[in-house]
């Protein structure tokens, strides 16, 4: 079977930054299951896949366009350490769900603390990298009904709800 919309996707895959360093990898654990033409996976990855079929390998090379964009210096802020609520300690490299104007989820990191503000950023931890990925194809199969209407897999490496 092929991969194309609405297929469930299985893979295994390695990430590494332009420099070869590794990232992130799910070969030493469980695989990662997503559904194919939902948003779930970022563009150029996908498109990559598609057409594949089980047991494919593939090294994607992504540039920031095609992965989690450029960076975008507006979203880095300076904000009263109080927004968080009472006796949170602080460390750089925490990260808080926020959500924008217009009700769109995001994950800031805190970049800086000073006395009674901390700086965080917004911006993806992958923005503006160009990203190398290494993947397995483990297996390709057909949606339920139920996760089409979900959007996401469930079960193994899906939504466990
Ligand atoms: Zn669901």
């Amino acid at each position: 079977m092929k991969i194309a919309q609405d297929k469930v996707v299985t893979i295994h895959y390695t990430l590494k930054d332009a420099t070869g360093e590794q990232l992130e990898s799910s070969f030493q654990g469980e695989p990662m299951a997503y559904l194919h033409g939902h948003h779930n996976l970022i563009p150029g990855l996908e498109k990559a896949l598609q057409e594949k079929e089980a047991g494919a390998k593939l090294e994607v090379s992504l540039p920031p366009e095609d992965a989690y964009g450029e960076r975008d210096d507006r979203l880095v802020e300076t904000v009263p350490k109080e927004m968080f609520g009472e006796g949170v300690e602080f460390e750089v490299g925490m990260q808080f769900h926020a959500e924008s104007q217009d009700g769109h989820p995001y994950v800031v990191s805190v970049t800086a603390i000073e006395d009674a503000h901390v700086q965080v950023d917004g911006n993806h931890p992958f923005a503006g990298a160009t990203l190398n990925f290494e993947v397995e194809v483990m297996d390709v199969r057909d949606a339920t009904e139920e996760e089409l209407s979900h959007g996401h897999v469930h079960g193994p490496g899906g939504h466990q709800h």
